[in-house]
This record gives structure tokens, sequence and C-alpha cells, in this order.
């Protein structure tokens, strides 16, 4: 079966890689590309349509997927406006605060919902074997964490740093907002042991590092995960959307879902 796509931000450095990906691919079709009106000059010569609205879309493009890759409120916006016709939607976008997580949790009560803060499959691997191995190395490994990111990112840390780090504070018995120190300044004394570093580099155009450290005594592990290209998360979203097709509202689904 083909799954019909509608992509927010179809401009975006995301936006275009999944529309690229998706034209590759006999079982998607692109519906429609939607960004904002001083954006559309990107999406010139395309032939399906185009437009600066997904109101404008939605009503010729019953049941497609909307893929979303744009910025906290916009991607929360689609999710209202999918409530009201039923399109099911991939988000990808970070950097939502707790109140907008809290709405979309509650959306998708109603309306069928993804969100994952990165689509890739290693790190989605990463997700599952992070909290089996600070268990097995035990409360004398200091855990901290650093991601490296191109300099258009507008978030920080990344979504994916910190769904990492969730991981690995669970495994402790933590929540993260109560152990995540992402700066270190002046004189800060011992480093407390519940504590979770989580620093940020910003340059050029990195698509995505994280490094894990446990260090420990006498040794240290590095868990590292690169991203070379934005296809890896472009792939899982197209997986995702199509995923999505026929699911039922009930609760916010992620890539942990698929796999
Ligand atoms: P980008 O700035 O290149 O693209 C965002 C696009 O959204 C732009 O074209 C912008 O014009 C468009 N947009 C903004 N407002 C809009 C609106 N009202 N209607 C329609 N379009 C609108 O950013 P990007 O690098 O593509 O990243 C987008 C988001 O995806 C960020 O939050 C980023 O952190 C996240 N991201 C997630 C993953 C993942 O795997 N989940 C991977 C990479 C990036």
């Amino acid at each position: 079966m083909t799954t019909q796509l509608i992509i927010m931000g179809a401009g975006g450095r995301m936006g275009q890689t999944i529309a690229r990906l998706a034209k590759e691919d006999p079982a998607y079709q692109l519906a429609a590309l939607v960004d904002r009106p001083d954006c559309l000059d990107r999406l010139r010569g395309e032939t399906c349509l185009v437009a600066d609205s997904l109101d404008a879309v939605l009503p010729r493009c019953p049941g497609a997927s909307i893929i979303d890759f744009t910025a906290p409120a916009v991607s929360l916006n689609t999710a209202r406006t999918a409530c009201r016709t039923g399109n099911p939607v991939v988000i990808g976008t970070t950097g939502l605060d707790d109140a907008q997580k809290a709405e979309l949790a509650e959306l998708a009560r109603k309306t069928p919902l993804f969100w994952s803060s990165n689509m890739s499959v290693g790190v989605n691997v990463l997700l599952k074997i992070l909290p089996e191995l600070t268990r097995a190395l035990g409360e004398k490994y200091d855990i901290e964490m650093m991601e490296v990111h191109h300099n258009r990112k507008k978030d920080a840390p990344s979504g994916t740093a910190l769904s990492l780090g969730e991981c690995l504070a669970e495994a402790r018995g933590w929540k993260l907002s109560d152990v995540r120190c992402s700066a270190r300044d002046g004189i800060i004394g011992e480093r407390p042991k519940a504590q979770i570093g989580i620093q940020a580099l910003r340059g050029g155009d990195v698509v995505g590092i994280h490094t894990v450290y446990f260090f420990g005594p006498g040794e240290r592990i590095e868990v590292t995960h690169q991203a070379h290209s934005r296809d890896t998360f472009a792939q899982g979203a197209l997986r995702a959307a199509a995923w999505m097709q026929g699911r039922t509202a009930g609760r916010l689904y992620g890539m942990q879902d698929i796999f």
C-alpha cells in the first residue's frame, strides 16, 4: 500500500531530505508540501500540492500521514489541526517544553500522534542498551554526555541528549531534571554523585554526535553515535509515517513502538 504524505516544513533541512527519499521510494507518494510563505520559493518546481498552510491542503489529502519537522509551536498546531481531520501525524521537532509535551500527550488521546526526538535506528538501539550498561557498571561510574551539532540548531541540549539522559537517569532511579548539569563555571566544588552532565557544542555543519561517558575507577567507557547524514532520521520518519497508517488514537507513539 502506498503511504500518502504531507510534509510540514518541506523547505527545511529535514523536510527536503524526507521529500527526496520519499520520491525515490514507490511505497510513498507526496500529496502536499507545506512551508511558510517566505520559504515557498524553495519548493518551486514541485509537482504535488504546495501551500503555505496545512488547512489549505488537508481537505484534498484525506488520510495522508503528516510529517512535521518544524518548530515546537508549529508542531503543536499541526497536532491540534489533525485532531479535527484525523490525519495521523509524525513529529520530529525537538525543543518542546514540559507544557507542550503534556499537550501533545493529551492530544494523542484523541488523534493518532507519533513523536520522537531521534528517528535513527542507532540512537533507538542505544536507548535500549544504555540502561543495561548503566546497571551493569554500577554506581561507582560517573555518567557524563557531550553532544555536537551544526551552528543553526536552535535548542540545547539536543532532544536526543535529553532522551538519552532520561533513560540513563531512570536506570539509576533518578529524574533527569533533578540531576542534569549543563553548565560548569568557576569554583564549583566536587562533582556530586547524583549528577549527569550534558554539555552542548555548536559549529559548522555537524549533523549530530552524542557521546555518553561512564567514568569509573581506573577506566572509562565511551559510547558514541554519529549521524553522518540526515537520511537516517528521514528514513525513520518515513517508516513511522507508514506505520501510523490505520493506527488509532490512545497514547503518544514513539520509535520504540516500531522496533
Ligand atoms: P530547519 O530550520 O531547516 O527547517 C524547519 C522548517 O520549518 C523551515 O523550512 C521553516 O520555514 C519551516 N516552518 C517554520 N514555521 C512553519 C510553519 N508555520 N508552517 C510550515 N513550515 C514552517 O530545521 P531542521 O534542521 O529541518 O530541523 C527541524 C526540527 O527537527 C528541529 O526541531 C530539529 O531539532 C528536529 N530534528 C529532529 C530529528 C529527529 O530525528 N527527530 C532529526 C533532525 C532534526
